[in-house]
């Protein structure tokens, strides 16, 4: 039986593989900040290929990449527009509003995701001068807060349509786009040209340990590339870690579908669990399930915590499970194990 600790708190903890640290250690660096890292030239020529965009950029985080963003396609006093739970509105520390001068204006969706009828009816007439101008959606695929919830592809296609014919610019929060792209069975491709901007994280399911781009046209990564260092995210020769994100590339993406298929098997343990009542529909790699009111989420925790076993908890009497690169076949066999034996 495994002795170590199984932690499913986030996909951001798992640390590099041999293989990925030996890639790493090889690279040819430069300085990045006079754009002569030629490992980290590679990395961005190599995603935006792959998309089918024109540039992208190294970040050393997913923040700042959707930070830039906002920053890129918006005015202050201006407006973005995103659902209720997005990662730009609840988990960066309030960036748009302080970084950018912008409000958001948020759409009650469901799992994190919208309908574009409900986008139409908030986007501010811009001849109504004293409303704020609107003039950026943001969407984010996977859902974070969602539970890993992959939007439908056409509506994200009705939702360019009408980014167009308002003239807003549509940015997608794509941490986990990868996700979606194995699960959903898509490519790069087609959601490089619904998007203005995509950012991906390299440091979530793809197990690299730091590092995000962000995707756009030649003359946007141009202005980003200043955004970023007004922002203090220039950096020097950062090549060994894009070189980590070249190897997460090549190695990392299509074995996503073995964290789907653990995650689905842990979702149907919890479902068996006397303790369970209620699990979000499992899609990709994170479960966010509750518990019976009654019971208590804590004493779940520290059960948990017994055999070494950590999740976390969201709030609101949601808990959440997300797997990995570095959760086993074994990892699974045990922590299913304790779930089917947890007194209740
Ligand atoms: C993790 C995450 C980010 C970026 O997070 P960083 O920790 O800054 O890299 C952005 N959006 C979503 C949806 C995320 O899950």
């Amino acid at each position: 039986m495994i002795k170590e600790e199984i932690n499913l708190i986030s996909d951001t903890i798992t640390r590099p593989t041999k293989e990925m640290l030996a890639f790493m250690m090889k690279a040819e660096v430069g300085d990045d900040v006079f754009n002569s890292d030629p490992t980290v030239i590679e990395l961005q020529q190599k995603i935006s290929s792959l998309f089918g965009m024109e540039a992208a950029l190294f970040f050393p985080s997913g923040t700042m990449a959707n930070q830039t963003a906002i920053k890129l396609h918006t005015q202050p006093a201006e407006q973005l527009i995103c659902d209720k739970w997005s990662h730009v509105y609840n988990y960066e520390s309030g960036g748009a509003s302080f970084h950018s001068g912008v409000s958001c204006k948020l759409i009650d969706g469901n799992r994190g995701m919208f309908k574009s009828n409900q986008l139409k009816e908030v986007i501010n007439d811009p001849k109504q001068y004293y409303l704020p101008l609107s003039s950026l959606v943001v969407v984010e695929n996977t859902t974070n807060k969602g539970g890993g919830a992959c939007w439908d592809y056409a509506e994200l296609g009705k939702i360019q349509r009408i980014c167009a014919e308002n003239g807003l610019s549509y940015h997608l929060d794509g941490a986990r786009l990868f996700n979606a792209l194995v699960a959903k069975n898509q490519t790069p491709a087609q959601y490089g040209k619904l998007f203005d901007s995509i950012s991906i994280c390299l440091s979530k399911g793809l197990g690299a340990p730091i590092g995000s781009l962000l995707l756009s046209s030649e003359e946007n990564i141009q202005k980003a590339i200043r955004i970023r260092k007004l922002f203090g995210g220039g950096m020097r020769q950062v090549g060994y870690l894009a070189a980590a994100g070249i190897y997460a590339l090549d190695h990392h993406v299509d074995r996503l579908s073995e964290d789907h298929h653990r995650a689905t098997s842990l979702g149907e343990a919890l479902k068996k669990s006397d303790w369970v009542a209620k699990v979000e529909p499992v899609e990709t790699n994170i479960i966010i399930f509750q518990l019976h009111k009654e019971l208590d989420e804590m004493l779940f925790l520290s059960e948990l915590e017994k055999h070494r076993i950590r999740i976390i908890s969201m709030g609101e009497g949601k808990l959440r499970i997300v797997t990995h690169l570095d959760f086993t076949d074994a990892m699974l066999e045990k922590v299913v194990h304790v779930l089917e034996h947890m007194p209740i």
